[in-house]
C-alpha cells in the first residue's frame, strides 16, 4: 500500500483544564446509543475519566486500539506531585480491565471520532467540554494507506482472536439457521 493525503484529526487534551465533570463521557455513551441517544451509561462511552476527587486526580482517556494480551507495564508516574499508574494513560480495550468495553457483550470500543452516522463536524466530546479541557484541531499528513475498520469489524477481529475463525463461523451459521 502506498502513501496517501490524509486529513489527521487530533484531540489536545489539557488535564489542568478538566474537573471531571464527566459530560463527555455522557454525549459519547448516548451518541454511540443504540437507538441514538437513548441511553448515557459512561460505561459504554469511548472516552473514560481516570477520577479520583480526593487526590484531584482527573484524566480523560480516549479508546484507541484492542489488545488481545496484557502487557506488562505496572510502573507509576508522579506529574506534578499527582501519582498515576501506567495503565491510566493506556488507551488499549485489553484483558487486564473492564474500560473500553462494551458492558453487554464485553465486546472492545474505540474512538471513532464522532464520524459514525450523522458524522459530526467536531467530536461531541470536544463540544460539550466547557472547561476547553479537550480542544480539536486538523492538520494534514503524508501517511500508509489503511483500511479502516468499522465498529462490526472490530468487534468480529477480537472474536476471531479469541475463538479461531471457525469457532466464529460455525456460531454464525448455527444462528442464522435459527433465525
Ligand atoms: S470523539 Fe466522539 S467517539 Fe471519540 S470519545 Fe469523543 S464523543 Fe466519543
Ligand atoms: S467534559 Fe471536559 S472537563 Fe468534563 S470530564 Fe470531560 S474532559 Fe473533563
Amino acid at each position: 500500500m502506498g502513501k496517501v493525503k490524509k486529513k489527521v484529526k487530533l484531540i489536545k487534551i489539557d488535564v489542568d483544564k478538566c474537573n471531571g465533570c464527566r459530560a463527555c463521557e455522557v454525549i459519547c455513551s448516548a451518541f454511540h446509543a443504540n437507538p441514538k441517544y437513548s441511553s448515557n451509561n459512561p460505561a459504554r462511552s469511548r472516552i473514560r475519566l481516570i477520577r479520583e476527587p480526593l487526590r484531584d486526580v482527573y484524566l480523560p482517556v480516549y479508546a484507541g486500539e484492542y489488545a488481545k494480551a496484557e502487557c506488562a507495564g505496572r510502573d507509576k508516574y508522579v506529574i506534578d506531585g499527582k501519582e498515576y499508574e501506567e495503565c491510566d494513560f493506556c488507551r488499549a480495550s485489553c484483558p487486564s480491565r473492564d474500560i473500553f468495553k462494551e458492558p453487554d457483550s464485553g465486546l472492545p470500543l474505540k474512538c471513532d471520532m464522532c464520524e459514525d452516522d450523522p458524522p459530526q463536524e467536531k467530536p461531541l466530546c470536544v463540544q460539550w467540554c466547557l472547561n476547553d479541557a479537550l480542544t480539536y484541531e486538523e492538520r494534514e499528513e503524508e501517511v500508509e494507506e489503511e483500511v479502516k475498520l468499522d465498529d462490526m469489524e472490530i468487534g468480529l477481529e477480537s472474536m476471531v482472536d479469541k475463538y479461531g475463525l471457525q469457532k466464529v463461523r460455525d456460531t454464525v451459521a448455527r444462528m442464522s439457521k435459527k433465525e
